[in-house]
């Protein structure tokens, strides 16, 4: 298996800044996420404070980021990472499918909005997963629940009623799959997780819906469940001024490294990332 030198997680205006920084630093990088870049990018309005993009589009900014990235041939290799783990000289991501090696690794995946269900903490890895393509195999034949936050859980949920006996969805934001066959949809608000040794059950203010797995599918992981032993505060990776975290060779940039949530802070970090970690890796061949 290639180990890359870098791993970018998250193609928002930090990650892009990151991988852009790395690779003219001459590293080899394998940068993660979307190739429609980032929805809080597409979806701004206008914005007025990106220097020399003047008023420029949501859409017309994420179109720049991406032709910045074709200029210097970086691919986006479109896959979630749900788990980063420090294997003491190098990184082992688990991205849907497969597992990714780098030596070092920046986490520039955006912030998570809102606090976990109640239970789902509990639940972890008990019935509750963040990666429909990881583990619907486990569920086959059984029936499961998606509680979906973006656009691409709806492909997921769609994806698991292949291999599950029954889906139920329960949308948490404008975007919900058709109803077909086995897979269906619950406008009701999930309230928890519940079960005994392994979640067993979505609980709404009209009852409970038994399952056998809850996949959660938001635009982020909480940065201490995707990467085990990360110290965070809140919401936030705690970082140093270089952006490093408190393991050796993972940085954080962006968002989730922290207020204000602003563009031109997000690709400052990602640049001051990048940098950091070209010496950790230089530093580490010399030693
Ligand atoms: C509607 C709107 C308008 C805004 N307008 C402005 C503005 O005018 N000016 C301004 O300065 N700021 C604005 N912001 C704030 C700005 O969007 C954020 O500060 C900025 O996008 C943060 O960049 P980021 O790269 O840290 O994260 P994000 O842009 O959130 O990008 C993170 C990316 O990582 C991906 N990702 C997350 N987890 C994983 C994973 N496990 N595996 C793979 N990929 C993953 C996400 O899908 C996402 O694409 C606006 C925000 C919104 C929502």
């Amino acid at each position: 298996m290639e180990r890359y030198d870098i791993a970018v997680i998250g193609a928002g205006p930090a990650g892009v800044s990151a991988a852009i920084t790395a690779t003219i630093r001459n590293k080899s990088v394998v940068l993660i996420g979307s190739p429609k870049i980032s929805d809080k990018v597409r979806k701004a309005h206008r914005i007025d404070n990106y220097p020399g993009l003047p008023a420029a589009t949501g859409e017309q900014f994420a179109d720049a980021l991406k032709a910045h990235l074709d200029s210097l041939n970086i691919g986006i290799t479109e896959k979630r990472v749900s788990a980063v783990y420090a294997m003491g000289s190098f990184f082992s991501l688990q991205a849907d499918e497969d597992m990714i090696e780098a030596n070092a690794v920046i986490l520039a995946t955006g912030v998570t909005a809102g606090k976990p269900l109640p239970g789902e903490d509990k639940f972890l890895g008990r019935g509750v997963s963040y990666c429909a393509t990881c583990d619907a195999r486990l569920y086959a034949g059984r029936p499961v629940a998606v509680i979906g936050y973006n656009a691409e859980s709806v492909k997921e949920a769609e994806f698991l009623s292949e291999i599950v006996s029954e889906v139920e969805y329960f949308p948490m934001t404008g975007s919900a799959p058709e109803e077909r066959g086995n897979l269906k949809v619950i406008r009701e608000i999930p309230r928890g997780i519940t079960g005994g040794l392994k979640a067993s059950a979505v609980a709404t203010d009209a009852g409970e819906h038994p399952c056998d797995c809850v996949f959660v599918l938001r635009d982020a992981v909480a940065p201490d469940k995707l990467v085990p032993g990360l110290k965070t505060e809140g919401a936030h990776v705690v970082v140093d001024i270089s952006m490093k975290t408190n393991l050796p060779g993972l940085f954080a940039c962006g968002d989730i490294a922290g207020k204000p949530y602003q563009y031109i802070k997000a690709a400052g970090q990602g640049n001051i990332a990048a940098l950091s970690a070209v010496e950790y890796l230089d530093n580490n061949k010399k030693g």
